[in-house]
């Protein structure tokens, strides 16, 4: 696991009235067991993936608490779990990563929200939307309207947080509706701190267990039901939300002196408002803004009477909202043009609505977006306000930016993420890499995970990547069409969450002809090396530094099982042997689907176990050895070949020492793990003869002293 949650399982355990102190993710956990939950579950992704990871960790405390707790193979068991409120009383929340988790919970969702629950059930959405996300950008919205779930988004702040999913609960209860949290980036790392209250122990529970409960058709998602479900949940559910939103106020208005206008914002942007405000002179630094505004926490649905109050008397409203399409603008376009009446009865006039009209389309809203957009609104309704000193603060961004491009004299370079030092799915790259000069490029269907950077330089191997596990099932189009077999590549992350029915069964069935790589690197690892059901056994990591991935035979047996007859297990750090097993999968005469399982354990899970038992060691004064690569200046050409075929970040350059060479040669800095890819690249590569492997020895025993001097009376030191 990437981290230990020693700290943060304590602050769960928290007590009435202590203070809790933290991120906006673990504020989530902790408010879970305040509202009383008796399950948990879902799939890791930033950057919601704390909170699972903390409530595994915490599993003692959770089997004490009764909450059961699941670490789901994929969004959609995740989502199906919920599946236990509609039948009992029982509260329950389920996490992912948005928008690709939704995508694939969507099948369970649509069913869930037609049934109606009678728990409190809730999906906390990691909303992984604007510059730092990761995955395709939509939005999460589309799904709470499509499915009519209702959609929180919470105000970047805890107590607001926390509150929301407390009320989050009851709102699903009082309407009978899975609720959504929508969680953004920023949202889930925020620190500050709220005064916790005790944690509450479900009536049922792993604890507390009951009976099965009764047969009643109506609870079902089938027809005939499913008839009756959709019209109560626009005349009965829907009305009763809203209520219930209202009555607890749970979008909150800010007064402000220049009532004339205002400013409708999505609860989530609410602090880059605030920003925005005060570079505008708006508001002051602890958020009491000059311009009345409605901070929607509840994003859908709206209540039309919150938003008629809030417009009525005001000139015009500006609607910030993130994302498109224009989901809430739409919304409350609709319900102004409806009440005209009511306006027209308070103002004279309709009020004016803008929104994207000012404010770009798509991607992030920054602060300095916001200033941008104000600026137009307030020119066009608040001509009189002295917004020079938005005007400077922009200046000056485009100063600084400028400044920094001038002292560089050129574009900073972009700098795309890369594979780890040491990663054990490097070599496979290389290793296709030197296979493609006999059997020339095939399609790769790339996938989610570590292995989408071999999609940047050095290798740019890659034509899509249409979701987790799902890179053979995109290659089953095109292999019939390509002279060359198609190739595709997954992790074992993908492989359980999708791929091996998605693509592997899915080809078994239809006779496909492709070469489906593994990469078994024993965790998934992209989201924080969780375990999967194929992770090496604990025992066998914890004795020892070494690689133990191939203590488990989990997916071979599988696709054994299956039926698949081609399957290769290759060590990944075997150049050569890898690159012969890749050959002859792509040119065989034999027919079916070829799989190669790349074999090698994620080296970050590595050095981290490896790492204290060495130091240990060191500590114990005992002998430890550690293997670094280097290049020997003389004998390196200059030509590179080796950064080409490995990209690791430690195998660099250095200005050349032959004052008569121009070249820089290459080099190998310290952090370099001694992985071993570089002396099988040059072997597999037939590459020049410079690197060489040295062994770093502390604490050495006589005999390791006595083997130095002999071998310095030969190579002196
Ligand atoms: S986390 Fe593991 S698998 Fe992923 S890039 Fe790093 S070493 Fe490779
Ligand atoms: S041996 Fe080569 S590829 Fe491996 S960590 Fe060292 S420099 Fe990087």
């Amino acid at each position: 696991m990437e981290r230990a949650f020693a700290d943060e399982i304590e602050s769960l355990k928290l007590g009435e009235g202590e203070t809790f102190r933290g991120e906006g993710i673990l504020a989530v956990t902790k408010a879970l067991l305040q509202s009383g939950v008796s399950y948990v579950g879902g799939y890791q992704g930033a950057p919601v993936s704390h909170l699972l990871d903390v409530m595994v960790q915490a599993r003692d405390y959770m089997e004490e608490l009764g909450v059961h707790v699941e670490a789901c193979t994929n969004e959609a068991a995740a989502a199906a779990m919920l599946g236990a409120s509609i039948s009992y009383p029982v509260r329950g929340a389920v996490t992912w990563k948005s928008i690709v988790g939704t995508n694939v919970a969507a099948d369970a969702l649509s069913y869930l929200s037609t049934a109606g629950v009678m728990g409190g059930a809730l999906i906390i959405a990691g909303e992984d939307y604007g510059e730092g996300a990761s995955v395709a950008l939509e939005r999460t919205h589309a799904f709470a309207l499509k499915s009519q779930l209702w959609m929180l988004d919470p105000r970047p702040d805890l107590p607001a947080i926390v509150r929301m999913v407390e009320k989050g609960f009851e709102l699903s209860e009082a309407s009978s509706t899975p609720v959504i949290v929508d969680l953004r980036i920023r949202a889930c790392h925020v620190q500050g701190e709220f005064a916790a209250r005790a944690n509450r122990a479900a009536a049922l529970s792993t604890r507390h267990r009951g009976a099965a409960a009764g047969f009643d058709y109506e609870r079902l998602s089938h027809p005939p039901a499913t008839f009756r479900q959709e019209k109560h949940k626009v005349e009965v559910r829907l009305p009763a939300a809203r209520r219930f939103i209202a009555e607890h106020r749970l979008n909150e208005t800010f007064a402000g002196d220049l009532d004339g206008v205002g400013i409708i914002v999505q609860g989530g942007l609410y602090n880059n408002l605030q920003r925005a405000l005060q570079m505008l002179g708006l508001a002051d630094p602890f958020g009491a803004s000059r311009v009345p505004i409605l901070a929607l926490n509840v994003v859908y649905p709206l209540v039309p009477e919150e938003i008629v109050a809030f417009c009525a008397g005001k000139r015009a409203v500006l609607v910030l909202e993130e994302g498109q399409p224009e989901f809430i603008e739409q919304d409350i376009a609709t319900t102004l043009r409806r009440r005209d009446q009511v306006a027209e009865g308070t103002s004279g006039t309709p009020t004016k609505l803008h929104g994207k009209d000012l404010m770009q389309m798509a991607g992030e809203y920054s602060a300095e977006l916001m200033v941008q957009g104000l600026q137009k609104f307030f020119a066009q309704y608040e001509p009189q306000l002295d917004l020079a000193h938005g005007a400077r603060w922009l200046s000056n961004v485009a100063g600084i930016r400028k400044q920094a491009a001038e002292l560089l004299g050129a574009p900073l370079p972009a700098r795309p993420p890369n594979f780890c030092i040491g990663c054990p799915e490097r070599p496979v790259f290389a290793a296709l890499k030197i296979a493609e000069r006999t059997t020339g490029r095939p399609h790769i269907s790339g996938d989610i995970g570590c292995h989408a950077f071999a999609t940047f330089e050095p290798f740019s191997m890659g034509n899509s990547i249409l979701g987790y596990g799902m890179s053979l099932a995109s290659a089953a189009a095109v292999g019939p069409m390509m002279a060359k077999r198609p190739l595709a590549v997954m992790g074992d992350g993908g492989f359980w969450h999708n791929g091996l029915l998605s693509g592997v069964a899915s080809s078994l069935l239809n006779k496909g002809d492709a070469v489906l790589v593994v990469m078994k690197n024993g965790y998934a690892s992209a989201t924080g090396t969780q375990e999967l059901i194929s992770s090496p056994p604990k025992e066998a990591r914890d004795a020892s530094g070494k690689s133990t991935a191939h203590a488990d035979r989990t997916i071979e047996n599988a696709l054994a099982g299956l039926g698949v007859r081609w399957v290769k297990t290759v060590h990944t750090y075997h150049v050569a042997e890898m690159q012969k097993t890749l050959t002859e999968a792509l040119t065989t005469d034999e027919g079916g689907l070829k799989v190669i399982v790349a074999e090698g354990e994620c080296q970050l899970e590595r050095q981290r176990r490896a790492r204290p038992e060495t130091a240990r060691a060191l500590a114990a004064g005992e002998r430890t050895v550690r293997v670094k690569y280097g290049v020997d200046e003389d004998t390196c050409t200059g030509d590179h070949s080796c950064i080409r075929l490995s990209g690791c970040p430690t195998l660099t350059v250095k200005d050349n020492p032959d004052p008569l060479r121009r070249d820089p040669v290459a080099t190998v800095i310290e952090g370099c793990v001694g992985c071993g890819l570089c002396g099988e690249n040059a072997h597999a590569a037939t590459l020049c003869p410079s690197f060489y492997r040295a062994e770093v020895i502390q604490n050495p025993t006589l005999l390791d002293r006595a083997l130095r001097s002999l071998r310095n009376l030969v190579v002196p030191a």
